[in-house]
């Protein structure tokens, strides 16, 4: 039973949650946006562009066109990637990377339903009329989690494991060599820095012969999930499919 002392100290708290984090938007900071919106309000929310078809059917790279067929892109018929298909929810401009900055790096939680929506919503579908094994998040080099506290891949995989039903699977995929910030790096650069990044764990018996879906925030140019599916792959199991919340184009 709450006492005027709880009910008290209840408003009080709610008071000072309302002072430190004001219901505005916190991309814009004109509109208003309460926690249930995740703080984004929804003329913010109408700028983030979902990704839609005519897609490379590989990469999933957009095309503008009238495009019906399914097709690879040249950087596909280059890069003989190891995934059978990567895909993503929405276009990694301005204001998605400025909520996935924050919410990595800044701990903003807060944002983390909104993009794990987006993920949840583009993937569910697909992934439910496939016969897809396990969810596999990205791994983070264990130095650079004890840091963050969190890896983003796998709280985002965990929403998505709970969405469709596919079982997540951690600690059997890992980062064995820390790579740097890739964002300043050619494609080159960074398919040579994550090549020998990864490695399988004991635990990755379970995945033998098993198909699975590969989760990470965002791709960029396919370096990092390519080089998971490439580990995943020789290490024996089934096809392997990318999701990510965001995608560079
Ligand atoms: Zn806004
Ligand atoms: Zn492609």
């Amino acid at each position: 039973m709450r006492t005027a002392l709880t009910t008290y100290a209840c408003d009080w708290v709610n008071a000072l949650v309302a002072f430190v984090y004001p219901e505005v938007c916190q991309l814009c900071g004109a509109a208003r946006a309460t926690p249930a919106q995740c703080y984004v309000c929804g003329a913010c929310r109408a700028a983030i562009r979902f990704i839609e078809p005519p897609f490379c059917s590989r990469c999933g790279l957009p095309v503008s066109g009238e495009i019906t067929h399914a097709f690879e892109c040249a950087n596909c018929r280059d890069m003989r990637w190891q995934f059978v298909s990567a895909r993503s929810a929405v276009v990694a401009r301005e204001e998605v990377l400025e909520l996935l900055h924050r919410y990595k790096y800044g701990r903003a939680f807060w944002f983390e339903p909104l993009l794990a929506g987006f993920l949840v919503q583009c993937a569910r579908r697909e992934l439910r009329s496939e016969d897809w094994d396990w969810i596999v998040p990205v791994p983070l080099y264990p130095a650079r989690q004890r840091e963050r506290e969190f890896n983003q891949a796998e709280r985002l995989a965990k929403w998505l494991s709970a969405a469709t039903g596919i079982p997540l699977i951690t600690r059997c995929l890992r980062r064995v060599l820390p790579t740097p910030t890739q964002t300043l790096l050619s494609r080159e650069q960074r398919l040579a820095n994550v090549r020998k990044a990864f490695a399988l764990d004991a635990r990755a018996r379970e995945l033998q012969a098993c198909r699975i879906v590969l989760v990470d925030d965002v791709f960029t140019t396919g370096a990092t999930t390519g080089a998971c599916a490439s580990v995943l792959r020789s290490g024996g199991s089934g096809d392997v499919c990318v999701w990510t919340v965001a995608r560079g184009i």
